[in-house]
């Protein structure tokens, strides 16, 4: 017995998420793993960037037992939403 599938084109669209923050920026210590605080939504991605490094360069500024702090990593997340043109099944949670 065979089986077989079949399987067609549907056209998908990829945008923002509307339900999510669109981006955030946050910076981490790579000493420590200190995250720098959760951007406001309402802040623009350059203004979260500024935020983060400021943040960054105020860790680096203070006296750790072990030595100073100055190594970071940064990550940016962008929160999109794919939608495809007809119906292809219900969305996982
Ligand atoms: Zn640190």
């Amino acid at each position: 017995m065979t089986h077989r599938r079949r399987y067609r084109y549907v056209e998908m669209s990829l945008a923002p998420d509307p339900e999510a923050t669109p981006y955030t920026v946050r910076a981490r210590c790579l000493a420590c793993d200190d995250l720098s605080p959760e951007p406001e939504p309402s802040e623009s991605i350059t203004a979260q960037h500024e935020r983060a490094q400021r943040w960054c360069t105020r860790h680096a500024a203070r006296d750790y037992a072990d030595g100073r702090h100055f190594r970071f990593a940064a990550t940016v997340t962008l929160r999109w939403r794919v939608t495809p043109a007809e119906d292809i099944g219900p969305a996982a949670l």
